[in-house]
């Protein structure tokens, strides 16, 4: 049977084509993997959104690997022109979060079940800290890799949006050539790229991920 899947790129097109032209840009709390993954998804979305980058990770292993990533996403940040405000935050860093969802499958490869929980660890962080503090929006920059799930990653974030009141952005920004235009964008900035996903079980397999 052939899978339903929506095309969440139109999606947020529509979003983004009713936004307002004028006053103040809606704000968007935006959850960031990576500088990589960051590049485009800033670029793009910084044309329509006072952005807030979000950097919630505990996924990410070991601790040097995770404070690298996060001062490329702060360089990146100060280097490139965005046309609104974009402020990057980092969140916790407690590997432990991780590693309890992560309990029992471990040995899952890339792409299941921990890849799905890891989603909703780090997306509803997003979506409470969005609440908390009166964002618009919440979105993730996850969608824009081939390896993540587009899919469930916005079945999770509609779902914690009903849960929070929070509006999430739908998104998939790997369509329109996006992944493309990062890899672009990372040479340009020379960013760090890393060849595993983050966590400890993704590194085993280091150079088959992203
Ligand atoms: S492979 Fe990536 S998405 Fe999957 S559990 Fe590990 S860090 Fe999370």
């Amino acid at each position: 049977m052939l899978e339903n899947r929506v095309n969440y790129q139109r999606e947020l097109d529509r979003i983004l084509a009713a936004l307002p032209e004028n006053g103040a840009p809606p704000t968007l709390l935006l959850h960031a993997c990576c500088a990589p993954c960051s590049s485009y998804v800033l670029e793009y979305l910084s044309r329509y959104f006072s952005i807030t980058l979000l950097f919630y990770n505990p996924n990410i292993s070991p601790a040097p690997e995770y404070d690298h990533r996060l001062e490329e996403v702060r360089r990146l940040v100060s280097e490139m022109p965005l046309k609104n405000s974009v402020t990057v935050e980092a969140g916790r860093y407690e590997p432990s979060e991780f590693t309890a969802i992560a309990r029992g499958l471990e040995r899952i490869p890339e792409g299941g079940e921990r890849c799905f929980r890891c989603y909703e660890l780090r997306l509803r962080e997003a979506a409470q800290i969005a609440k908390e503090r009166g964002f618009d929006w919440f979105c993730t920059t996850l969608s824009i890799s081939p390896l993540k799930n587009a899919q469930k990653l916005n079945e999770i974030g509609l779902r914690l949006a009903a849960e929070t009141g929070v509006r999430w952005l739908p998104s998939d920004f790997k369509k329109k050539e996006g992944f493309k235009r990062s890899i672009v964008l990372s040479e340009e900035y020379n960013l760090y790229r890393q060849n595993y996903c983050g966590c400890v079980y993704s590194k085993a397999l280091a150079g088959k991920s992203v």
